[in-house]
């Protein structure tokens, strides 16, 4: 099976035994979810490879069974694919709750590798809905290269002994109980500083009736969050970038902008609420950088990013290029039929993302998987 795939086996590898009835059949059903989360999906007559940005995952019928290996390069990343593999093995197995225990690389851990306590050192206002909070904890080369997201666990508030998810044997998340269960959010490492031993978390503030928000707004410098990461995939290298986004994704555009060398080409497009709301952006690259206003609007109201989208004229065909978007959720919607539907851009040079949804809290309601 791994000479069918284009890359060198990642060094870490973990593997379980499944005794189920009927596994060549749920093998099925699991890589076509897999395929359809832009995993690379090959099948064969002895399995199932699923290469994910992160890592593999593999899948094998045995008589009365299935044995299943995952395979990926760092410590989170492995913990990661052996908490996917298992939990859709479990939600696709329906009603029968197979037991299984990975064994291999990470075996036994009692802890995700990559969760870690973080401290706030420094809270600054950047603009005056954006909230610059600097953090401090192990670990913090992993956010230097590669993924540029987290997520962020906040405890609920009066919890003073703060309880983090936990590994269960089966690569299961193990939540504490209700009263102590924290939230989890998507953020992005806006920058990291290795010598001091911290990292910058731009916080968009839209109202204290949020987990993430309010958490920002009434931060103080010793309180103590949770941190894993990183999540998501590096910046790919390309002639040709189209970054997009609302303030969400500000943070990961300005990073991005900022680490582009002097030959990428492009255009940027952000929206903010008004002209308060722009800020500096160190950029040697040749791309256009326009920020669009949507003073009196609400945010995710406005087709101004979709039209911005459909209004680029793109670089000729064979240019290797690199088109996100990090928006609100009817725009992602529109963006990304555009992009693969209209365009019909290679779907490995484009990344549409639905960094939130008017009206449902993260977690609340699938934000990538709703086809209507
Ligand atoms: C990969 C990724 C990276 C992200 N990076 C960042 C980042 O660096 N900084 C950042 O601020 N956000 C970022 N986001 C967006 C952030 O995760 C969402 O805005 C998230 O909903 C915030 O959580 P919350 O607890 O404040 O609101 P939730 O509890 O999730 O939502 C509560 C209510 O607030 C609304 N809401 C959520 N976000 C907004 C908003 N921005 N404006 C207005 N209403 C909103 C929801 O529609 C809902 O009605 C990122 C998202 C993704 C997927």
């Amino acid at each position: 099976m791994q000479a069918e795939l284009s890359r060198p086996t990642p060094p870490l590898q973990a593997q379980a035994d499944v005794a189920i009835a009927d596994p060549q059949r749920l093998i099925e059903r699991v890589f076509a979810h897999f395929a359809g989360h832009d995993a690379e999906v090959v099948l064969t007559e002895h399995g199932a490879v699923a290469t994910f940005t992160r890592g593999e995952a593999f899948m094998q019928a045995r008589e009365n069974g299935l044995v299943m290996r995952a395979t990926a390069d760092d410590e989170g990343a492995l913990a990661y694919m052996k908490g996917i593999m298992a939990s859709h093995l479990i939600e696709f197995a329906q009603g029968e709750r197979p037991r299984f225990v990975w064994t291999g690389d990470g075996a036994g851990a009692r802890k995700f590798p990559n969760l870690h306590e973080m401290t706030v050192r420094r809270i600054v206002d950047v603009t005056p809905n954006m909230r610059r909070i600097t953090l401090s904890g192990p670990g913090l080369d992993r956010y230097v290269d590669g993924g540029q997201h987290l997520k962020l666990f906040v405890p609920p508030e009066g919890v003073t002994k703060p309880e983090w998810p936990v590994p269960g044997e089966d690569g299961t998340t193990i939540w504490p109980s209700d009263e102590k269960r924290p939230k989890a959010r998507t953020y992005t490492v806006r920058s990291v500083d290795l010598d001091a031993g911290t990292f910058d978390v731009d916080f968009v503030l839209h109202g204290d009736h949020s987990v993430g928000s309010r958490w920002a707004l009434n931060a103080q410098p010793g309180d103590i969050v949770g941190v894993r990461g990183p999540v998501g995939r590096a910046v790919p290298q390309a002639d040709w970038y189209l970054l997009v986004g609302d303030e969400t994704a500000l943070p990961v555009i300005a990073r991005t902008l900022e680490s582009l060398p002097k030959s990428a080409k492009g255009m940027a497009f952000i929206e903010v609420a008004d002209e308060s709301e722009q800020q500096p952006i160190e950029l040697e690259a040749d791309i256009e950088l326009r920020w669009l206003l949507r003073n009196d609007a609400e945010p995710g109201t406005t087709s101004m990013l979709v039209d911005a989208v459909r209004a680029v004229e793109m670089p000729p065909a064979g240019t290797r290029i690199h088109a996100m978007a990090g928006v609100e959720y009817a725009a992602f919607k529109a963006i990304r039929r555009y992009w693969r539907e209209e365009l019909k851009l290679d779907k490995k040079d484009v990344l549409p993302v639905a960094y939130w949804r008017r009206g449902r809290a993260e977690g609340e309601a699938a934000l990538q998987d709703e086809d209507d």
